[in-house]
């Protein structure tokens, strides 16, 4: 069983540990604490369970029973193996996913302030699980650990000794899904699966990631997941003293702040109309044009800076809501990136092939549709082979 537990949504999935692909079923309760809903579908879309709840009347930990119950109607007599976590932030300590105990936890805990705005809803339902079946072992599945292994320099900020010490450094996000596009290449993509590439994870949060052979050297998400890229509702990367300017002369505070980077910024701030790409591309407002031609710029940007640290380019692949579904999107970084040696092939990127590059092009383009829940059913399914505990 494996959780994806953000403020206001749970996603979740289970599989049979024998065969990862796909997932028996998928659901997702969304809208916590307001009208929240649940829907379970199998693999061909089949709806399995729905359920309504009236507003303000399911909290996360009632959400998480809920799941819990539900996926053990739905597997019957079938017992539950374990449960992987997504777990944003595993700090310079966990460069791997790993069993969670009490110690454990607790170390999760103090790596809040790093991730005030998702750590606490990734860690809740663990406790609310150790408590429901503290016999069935859970393990945590960092977006951190991808990058544990970058070279020294491209997780240092250039900050005095002492703060890179305490913790302030670069450490990457979207890990598990730039790690499930690494292990996916060899086999859709084999000719670029050792070679010099720029993942572009492009959904709600968009970041890029730098792999060479396989492993993570370089991405534009630093200390935080607001860093880098535009993206929906985050700034990504602006100039640190305008944050102190709008603290001078506005007198913003760092709840301000936070809502002003996290929430108001990107596709929304910029457009004034949406966060969500599809409601931008059917609007006629030049804003609505402009946000998107930012997000564009800032990737065609950032795309070269991960060149720059792989030394060259031998391919872009495309992943995440915006990267797997719109084409328009993918055809402006790719124009953008021609001095890469990136040349589009329309056809195929209009039809939905994995490779949308020219023939004959120094550099190739991929669309790899993203799976973190996958990512975590294996890491979790490793981790419990490696320290088998029995059935419940
Ligand atoms: P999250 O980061 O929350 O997991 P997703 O990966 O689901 O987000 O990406 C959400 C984004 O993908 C939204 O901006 C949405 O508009 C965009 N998206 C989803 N489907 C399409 C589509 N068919 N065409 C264009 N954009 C799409």
């Amino acid at each position: 069983m494996v959780l994806n537990a953000g403020s206001s949504s749970i996603k979740f999935a289970t599989y049979d540990i024998r065969q990862f692909d796909p997932a028996l079923f998928r659901g997702e309760i969304e809208k916590i604490g307001l009208a929240a809903h649940l829907r379970v579908a199998d693999p061909r879309g089949e709806i399995l369970a729905e359920r309504n709840w009236p507003a303000g009347s399911l909290d996360q930990n009632a959400a998480t029973r809920q799941i819990f119950s539900t996926i053990r109607e739905l597997i019957r007599e079938k017992p539950v193996l374990g449960v992987g976590h997504r777990v944003v932030h595993g700090g310079t300590e966990y460069a791997a996913p790993v069993r969670i105990d009490a110690g454990v936890l607790a170390s999760l805990e103090e790596l809040v302030p790093l991730a005030p705005l998702h750590q606490p809803h990734n860690l809740a339902p663990i406790r609310t699980i150790a408590e429901a079946a503290p016999q069935i072992p859970q393990v945590a599945c960092f977006d951190t650990a991808f990058h544990r292994g970058q070279p020294h320099l491209a997780q240092l900020f250039p900050l005095p000794r002492r703060l890179t010490e305490a913790g302030i450094r670069r450490y990457g996000f979207h890990g598990l899904s730039y790690e499930y596009i690494a292990s996916r290449l060899p086999a859709v993509a084999p000719e670029i699966a050792t070679a010099r590439v720029v993942v572009a994870h492009l959904g709600n949060g968009a970041s890029l990631c730098a792999l060479q052979g396989g492993r993570s050297i370089a991405s534009t998400m630093g200390f935080t997941a607001a860093d880098g890229l535009m993206m929906g509702t985050r700034c990504g990367s602006v100039d640190p003293g305008a944050l102190l300017y709008l603290m001078d002369e506005y007198k913003m505070g760092v709840r301000e702040l936070e809502d002003l980077i996290y929430r108001q910024s990107g596709l929304l701030g910029v457009s004034g109309i949406s966060s969500d790409m599809r409601t931008l591309r059917a609007s006629r407002d030049p804003a609505a044009a402009e946000a998107i031609a930012l997000f564009v710029y800032r990737i065609v940007r950032e795309t070269g800076s991960l060149a720059a640290a792989l030394g060259g380019l031998d391919a872009l692949v495309f992943t995440a809501g915006i990267g797997e579904n719109d084409a328009a999107t993918r055809a402006e970084v790719l124009a953008g990136c021609r001095w890469l040696g990136l040349v589009l092939d329309d056809a195929r990127n209009l039809a939905g092939s994995a490779r949308i590059s020219a023939d004959g092009a120094a550099a190739s383009a991929w669309v790899v549709p993203t799976d973190e829940e996958q990512m975590i059913a294996r890491h979790t399914a490793a981790v419990l082979a490696a320290a088998p505990t029995p059935p419940e």
